[in-house]
């Protein structure tokens, strides 16, 4: 039993299974699956399938309050934090965020550094002023900026970036922008892999299909003080406030996501030990791939420039796109999947989520040798790019 009454996880045993590297919906920890798997049918002590027990009993209240203790607890957010469970994915925060927080006469700076920032700022111009303080379009989002490439405004309403850029697998390894000047992140790719600051944000949110759980749920974190900073009235759905008074169960929750995603965090402290010995696991998988593209003469190329190559999605090319349909083919037959890149972007993608273990991170490694050795022979050397 857990100290909310839940009983913890149930014992399981191991089946074999592919090697996950999709870029979300991801992998998830397999004892996780397990008890889900079991829990379709029957939740111990409910007599009822998870997918149906009532937002509104007790069961699900200790849900909710054992998901926000764990995440406060993993991230050490003081009582100013506030942890709302929404839906409509992290795109619709790149609507909320400015709805709620840019007033008409204010501007706020974002930074553009990829494919998902980009879209970030579709929707901030309908509110304010956006001011884009870099621009990575002209080096083809290939790196994050410098502190001194910022073009940041001392009095912006906020400043939004994304830590990690999904799509091109750039991250950042230090925090930018002003202190004193609101600071938001989309951390929808790199949330709780490693430990966080949180004292340096005011409003931090992650859809759960990555590290957390299945699609359907966006953990937003946010202080109150930014609450009450909000200026606009926003329908009653889109805003935070409303969320925060009916702590995130303003209306039917995604239940099961929110069930899933507790049994991951259990799961994170419990069987992992927390976010310190996860962000070693996870550098120790990058590591692992990195290297592979390093030693590879040129056959695998990284899209990230080195300083900014992310720890999460790891993208890279080979010499022609026949060799990266053939590499995908092979990689598939030995239970090797979700490794093709963005559609806007192509090549290769792996992402090693925080479920995906050193031992298929290994395989894929030891794949690409062998591929590479069938056929590096035979193709001509990568053009520079
Ligand atoms: N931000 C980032 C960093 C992402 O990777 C994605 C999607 N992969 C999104 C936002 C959009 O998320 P959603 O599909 O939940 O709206």
């Amino acid at each position: 039993m857990t100290e909310f009454g839940l009983p913890s996880a149930i014992p399981h045993q191991s089946v074999h299974r592919s090697h996950n590297f999709s870029a979300g919906p991801g992998a998830l920890p397999e004892c996780v699956l397990q008890q889900l798997s079991a829990e379709l049918i029957e939740v111990p002590e409910q007599n009822l399938s998870v997918l149906g027990i009532s937002h509104r009993s007790d069961w699900f209240a200790a849900v909710v309050a054992e998901t926000e203790e764990r995440l406060r607890r993993l991230l050490q957010l003081d009582s100013d934090w506030q942890v709302l469970l929404l839906q409509g994915g992290s795109s619709l925060q790149f609507s909320m965020i400015p709805m709620n927080f840019l007033p008409k006469e204010a501007s706020a700076d974002y930074l553009k550094t990829g494919y998902w920032s980009q879209r970030s700022l579709d929707d901030p111009s309908l509110f304010g002023a956006v001011n884009v303080a870099w621009d990575g379009e002209a080096c083809a989002f290939t790196r994050m900026p410098t502190e001194a490439e910022l073009n940041l405004n001392s009095e912006a309403a906020y400043f939004h970036y994304i830590s990690n850029e999904t799509v091109e697998g750039l991250q950042f390894h230090s925090i930018p922008g002003i202190d004193g000047v609101p600071r938001f992140c989309d951390m929808s790719s790199d949330f709780l892999s490693r430990p966080l600051p949180v004292e340096r944000f005011d409003l931090i949110y992650a859809h759960a299909q990555k590290n957390l759980g299945p699609a359907g749920l966006t953990i937003v974190l946010i202080r109150q003080s930014q609450m009450n900073r909000r200026r606009r009235d926003v329908p009653s759905m889109l805003d935070y406030r409303r969320h925060r008074d009916a702590h995130s169960i303003f209306n039917t929750p995604p239940t099961f996501a929110i069930y899933a995603t507790l049994l991951v965090l259990r799961w994170l402290e419990e069987d992992v030990g927390g976010l310190e010995p996860m962000a070693a696991r996870n550098a120790r998988k990058a590591e692992l791939i990195y290297t592979a593209l390093d030693i590879s003469n040129g056959f695998y190329r990284g899209h990230a420039d080195s300083k900014s190559r992310s720890l999460m999605n790891v993208c890279f090319t080979l010499p022609s796109q026949q060799l990266q349909h053939a590499f995908l083919r092979d990689a598939g037959r030995q239970g090797l999947l979700g490794l093709a890149g963005h559609r806007s972007l192509g090549g290769i993608r792996a992402s090693l989520y925080n479920a995906v273990s050193e031992e298929s991170c290994q395989l894929l490694v030891d794949f690409m040798a062998e591929f590479q050795a069938r056929h590096a022979a035979s193709s001509p050397p990568a053009k520079e790019t």
